[in-house]
């Protein structure tokens, strides 16, 4: 007999599941979990998830109403993706309805029967002759790159290519002549397995790289969390590339979570150049359409490999052997909004719940990892050496309260960009702080132009002659008059990009320069366009923030000057020290990548500081484990374990009222900090507090939250504030 009764997930923001009955004629075939079924909820019709088939329910029959429709597609999810999405939901006490939501590509999202177009592929033609492809490779370079990426791997999709940072009149070049063509996607499952891997470009790999590849393929169908703790440069892209071998011969698919997918083209082609087989990219820039092929690719083999953004964790990946996390420190692996899951977490939970291995990379671990590895709960690898013949960077401090600057440079860095252009080499400076300046004031009176929605400055942007709220998006022209004094003498203090790129065209007027930030890159394609041209060494001087910081390999980059050490010296954030640290070392890593040498130079008025003298003179390896000691005492992550709730209002009284009543009633074996004001207190016209609750064991933290949550409906303010709640915080700015 076939179930009557279904338990579903339903996209609302309530933490349950919720039964309806199936009528008899939806009985055959038999309902499945992971089966997309359409439910009535209130007055509207939403698509729900079967979680789970029963024949009896304690419900009265005249209160539970029948599902709708079946779904009869191919986009059930399978019982193993469920029972991740279950945990996930578990772990986060984040309700299963909207992880599924979040898990799930939009259109599978939509109460429709879907009538997915096969997406169009790019093909090599057949008789494309050798002597037109001779004849303009080395005329076009890049058409010809493209055209041997397309012929090696027949069935590449646009967005693929245009990641990859390819563009349109490259490919109408290759149609023009005749080389390629486009057709209609063929789903052919499992056509990876039969294709061999490509050798090419392979390296010999060190003592150090051939031990971890060997380690991680060494109980290849069992769980283990390996983290490759490995300067930047020191082969760790090398050593995910022969594990993946193994992994992929063995007809397994390999899933890559890498922070921001557009920032490194490079990495990518790697990939794609190493292995024949057909990889997916998955990432926020793909379209609806796109989105759902990505997902019905991993879901039926026809990916061998997949890589993405933080929710590629959510791939309906079916023989998944192996998960790499790359730049396992990073922030963005972390969603900020609603579900607030951590990529990295979720890999390791996936790879435990599938029996696979999962490899984290970084050259400035996190504490977190850095903590596991260094206890024995996670196998630790250490690559100490750049590969090939390329040395690591030197980092020196500039003090600059003793010397004379000019536009925010000192001289000691004038001079040294000075000879580094000469020697024909490039300089990139760093300055993580976009727009024209931080802020505008009254040169009279020190008024200061705030936007009264947060109570921030706004920051100057001089492109558009705006004032610009980095933290709610609002804008107002600079006034004209100093509304506190009258008098016109309103200027910009302290330094931004786009002022810092405007002064150093001053300076330095015969090179030419190139700014990256999210302003200078907001448009399609720009920023891949850029990065070529910096390859191309079409600029000498690259201005940017942290976008400019992560992963790129410029190997004409010899001097890298950072105008600001100072950021994080003096937060409140116990984590600051670490992102600082993190960033000034993810900086450094782009000096010196070739053969070239190359040297850091830090700007600081403070360069006695024990955090800058520690990581400068001993690295951050020393660093870390320092800083670890210093979080034990304190009891402080990773010893402790930490979940956040934080609550706004327009009226400052509700948010502190509603989490002291939360906090009023202890917990078992937990302790309250707060409810302090955010440091942001107020963004966008909203008051906000934040109540931290904190144990010494991950199963004290969740067993207190679960209590928690059943009490907040009886909280007297729980209707008159919105609240979310954050586990495993890592921002604690908002
Ligand atoms: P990471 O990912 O740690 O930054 P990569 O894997 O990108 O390091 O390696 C940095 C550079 O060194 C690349 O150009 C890579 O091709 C090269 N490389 C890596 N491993 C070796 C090796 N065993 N022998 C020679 N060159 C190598
Ligand atoms: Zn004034
Ligand atoms: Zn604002």
């Amino acid at each position: 007999m076939s179930a009557q009764y279904v338990q579903v997930a339903v996209p609302v923001p309530m933490r349950q599941l919720f039964t309806y009955q199936v009528p008899d004629n939806m009985q055959t075939p038999p309902i499945r979990v992971g089966e997309r079924i359409a439910v009535p909820f209130g007055n509207r019709q939403v698509i729900a998830i079967v979680m789970d088939c029963t024949h009896e329910c304690n419900i009265d029959n005249d209160k539970i109403k029948a599902i709708s429709k079946r779904l009869n597609d191919s986009f059930h999810l399978s019982s193993s993706l469920v029972s991740f999405l279950k945990l996930c939901s578990n772990y986060y006490h984040h309700p299963i309805g909207d992880v599924f939501q979040q898990a799930l590509p939009k259109l599978l999202r939509q109460v429709k029967q879907l009538d997915i177009q096969p997406p169009m592929v790019w093909h090599s033609h057949e008789q494309a002759h050798n002597e037109v492809i001779e004849k303009f490779a080395s005329k076009a370079p890049k058409q010809h790159a493209l055209f041997q990426l397309i012929k090696k791997h027949q069935g590449i999709s646009w967005s693929e290519l245009r990641t990859l940072g390819y563009s349109k009149v490259q490919l109408n070049a290759l149609v023009n002549k005749q080389l390629i063509v486009e057709k209609e996607q063929v789903a052919k499952p499992f056509l990876w397995q039969t294709k061999l891997l490509a050798a090419e470009n392979k390296q010999r790999l060190s003592t150090e790289q051939a031990v971890i590849v060997a380690a991680i393929n060494l109980n290849h169908n069992k769980f283990a969390c390996h983290l490759i703790d490995g300067v930047t440069g020191s082969g760790k892209t090398e050593v995910y590339l022969q594990a993946m071998e193994k992994t992929l011969s063995s007809h397994q698919q390999v899933l890559v979570i890498v922070p921001e997918i557009g920032l490194t083209p490079q990495t990518l082609l790697r990939f794609e150049q190493r292995f024949t087989v057909p990889i997916c990219l998955h990432h926020s820039n793909l379209n609806d359409n796109e989105r759902l092929t990505t997902w019905l690719n991993a879901q039926q083999g026809s990916a061998a490999i997949v890589i993405g953004t933080r929710s590629a964790i959510f791939s309906p990946l079916h023989h998944l052997g192996l998960i790499i996390v790359d730049e396992e420190h990073d922030g963005s692996l972390k969603q900020q909004d609603s579900f607030r899951y951590h990529g990295r977490d979720l890999a390791i939970l996936r790879a435990k719940q599938l029996g696979i291995p999962v490899v984290l990379g970084s050259a400035t671990p996190s504490f977190e990892s850095l903590q596991n590895a260094l206890s024995g709960k996670y196998r630790y690898h250490q690559l100490q050496k750049r590969a090939g013949n390329s040395t690591e960077a030197k980092i020196s401090l500039i003090d600059i309260a003793t010397q004379q600057m000019e536009y925010g440079l000192s001289g000691t860095l004038k001079h040294e960009i000075k000879q580094t252009l000469a020697r024909g080499e490039q300089v990139l400076i760093f300055l993580n702080r976009r727009g024209y300046a931080p802020a505008v004031h009254c040169q009279e009176c020190h008024w200061v132009a705030d936007c009264q929605r947060c109570d921030k400055p706004y920051t100057f942007h001089q492109k558009q002659q705006l004032l610009i709220c980095h933290h709610c998006g609002s804008q107002k022209r600079v006034p004209k008059q100093c509304p506190c004094c009258g008098t016109v003498r309103i200027a910009p203090i302290g330094q931004g990009t786009e002022q810092l790129e405007r002064r150093i065209a001053e300076l330095f007027p015969h090179s030419s320069l190139v700014r990256i930030d999210r302003d200078s890159t907001r448009k399609k394609g720009q920023l891949t366009k850029l990065l070529q041209e910096i390859s191309d060494k079409k600029h000498q001087l690259l201005i940017g923030t942290q976008m400019l910081a992560k992963g790129h390999h410029f190997p004409d980059v010899t001097l890298v000057a950072v105008i600001d050490g100072d950021g994080a010296l003096f937060s409140f954030d116990f984590r600051a020290s670490e992102q600082m640290a993190q960033l000034l070392i993810q900086v450094a890593g782009r000096a010196g990548r070739a053969s070239k040498p190359g040297k850091v130079l830090v700007q600081t008025n403070y360069p006695d500081h024990p955090l800058l003298q520690d990581l400068v003179h001993n690295g951050y390896q020393h660093f870390a484990q320092q800083a670890l000691k210093e979080r034990q005492q304190a009891l402080l992550p990773p010893f402790s374990f930490q979940a956040l709730i934080r609550a706004e209002a327009n009226y400052p009284s509700y948010p502190e009222k509603f989490l002291r009543a939360l906090a009023a009633k202890p917990l078992a074996q937990c302790e309250f900090a707060g409810p302090v004001p955010a440091a942001m207190e107020k963004k966008a016209g909203k008051f906000r507090y934040h109540l931290i609750i904190q144990a010494r064991s991950r199963k004290h933290l969740h067993c207190a939250i679960l209590e928690l949550l059943s009490q907040v409906c009886e909280n007297e303010w729980h209707k008159k504030v919105r609240w979310n709640l954050d586990i495993d915080p890592i921002d604690l700015n908002w």
